[in-house]
């Protein structure tokens, strides 16, 4: 798993740079706009990645020296570390295109999906690894980021065959994904799942556990994020509902999901809707005590926004991150823009721990260059003489791009069972300890 090892190497040599920036941090605090939640924050000491810290006596902190591009590969691979990286997000699936709408596609227009996104040279990362801006896709590569909500049985169903193993079923969104990693291994792999505990892929002839299941998605690449216990809309609850809703599916998913596919403190908000009242929004960025444990969210995931900026663009920030809904015609919008440049994609350099930004930078993305927000994450920022290059960018500011098409709306509701409602707490409180400490899991 040289994946998880990159990870880690790379956390601890950030974790230095943190602490030399506590005392500023704490001058800055966290200020609260409501439920719009646009202001520029610097990375705290919360932004690690949603899995545990290593031991640092385990991994003991590299000396790394940035590998950079030759001009010839600048010239090949035209890196821009500033452009945008599309989250696609994704409910429902049918193999019956009679059943479609706006929230569930067919198992053929997904595959689709992937065959067009293959094509044009994405490749799939991890939230985790967006959150982090530790994005390790190959130099010329541009990242994408598959997401699913609500934890249906058509994302995932898991058969079980007579010697015990374990395979997706075909007919699943996970088994056309793992048919078409395993044909397309310069694709990348993963998946964000939005599961509610009440929902945890069930079906009735399940031949598998929840549990089961969340281990396979795991082991498998694939992450396992917070969307409440049971898909209440969070504009209109109490604190005390609000805190069992977070708090009792993260420690939930902590005691499920042991790997680093645990994405139990990135909230993804049912309904795409945030908190009613400016302190319930403090507190899910802030943190709170749940069931005697602290809850650190490490980013919250909204339905609407379109393609993300960059981790490296001023205008990012975890605590809002864009995604689009994969219906045909938003989907249609979005592939437009992007075979006509009219929106310029991140290309990777190839290396996390450099950010290549040409000079100049495309229209479109030029309210997104902050050099000192591009070099807060401890990352030498690389500019290169884009000017000499063949223009391949229409650079069309975003103020004449189309309007979105309106379809996307509200993400359906679930179906609940009866009389399920999460575990409360006697230990919640609204009170973060003075020291926040990153999300860990419960075993450890
Ligand atoms: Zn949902």
């Amino acid at each position: 798993m040289c994946h998880v090892v990159r990870t880690r190497l790379s956390l601890l040599a950030r974790f230095g740079w943190i602490v030399l920036l506590l005392p500023v941090l704490a001058a800055c605090g966290s200020s609260g706009n409501g439920g719009t939640i646009a202001w520029r924050e610097l990375p705290t000491p919360t932004q690690v990645p949603p899995t545990p810290t290593p031991d640092p006596d385990a991994f003991p902190a590299p000396t790394r020296t940035p590998t950079i591009l030759t001009d010839a590969e600048i010239a090949q691979y035209r890196p821009n570390e500033l452009g945008r990286i599309p989250i696609l997000m994704y409910h429902g699936f049918t193999s019956d295109p009679q059943h479609t709408n706006t929230w569930t596609v067919t198992f053929d227009r997904f595959r689709a999906d992937l065959e067009w996104l293959h094509d044009r040279g994405f490749y799939v990362i991890s939230m985790a690894d967006m959150i982090n801006n530790e994005i390790s896709a190959p130099p010329g590569k541009h990242p994408v980021v598959l997401t699913f909500d609500d934890a249906s049985s058509k994302q995932f169903r898991l058969n079980k065959g007579p010697d015990g193993a374990l395979t997706p079923d075909p007919h699943s969104a996970v088994g056309v994904m793992e048919a078409f990693f395993a044909e397309h291994p310069d694709f990348g792999r993963g998946g964000m799942f939005a599961v509610l505990p009440i929902n945890c892929f069930r079906y009735p002839e399940a031949e598998t556990t929840c549990e089961e299941r969340l281990t396979w998605l795991d082991d498998h690449g694939y992450e396992i994020a917070n969307h409440t216990w049971d898909h209440q809309n969070l504009a209109d609850v109490s604190d005390e509902t609000l805190l069992d809703e977070v708090g009792a599916t993260k420690i939930w998913i902590d005691e499920r999901v042991r790997g680093d596919g645990n994405l139990g403190n990135v909230l993804v908000l049912p309904f795409g809707e945030w908190p009613g009242h400016d302190r319930q929004v403090l507190l899910l960025k802030d943190g709170f005590i749940y069931g005697g444990q602290q809850i650190i969210l490490a980013g919250i995931v909204g339905v609407t926004g379109g393609a993300s900026p960059s981790p490296s663009a001023g205008t990012w920030t975890r605590w809002n991150i864009s995604r689009f809904n994969t219906d045909p015609e938003l989907m249609a919008y979005w592939q437009d823009l992007i075979d006509t440049r009219q929106v310029t994609l991140f290309t990777s350099d190839g290396h996390p721990e450099t950010v290549t930004i040409p000079d100049p930078i495309p229209a479109d993305l030029e309210k997104y260059w902050d050099p000192e927000w591009a070099s807060s994450y401890g990352m030498q920022v690389i500019r290169y003489d884009a000017s000499a290059l063949p223009d391949r960018d229409l650079e069309t500011p975003d103020d004449v791009l189309p309007p979105e098409p309106d379809s996307e709306g509200t993400p359906p509701s679930v179906d609940i069972p009866a009389g399920a409602t999460p575990p409360h707490s006697e230990g919640s409180s609204a009170t973060p300890s003075a020291t926040p400490s990153p999300g860990r899991r419960t075993e450890e």
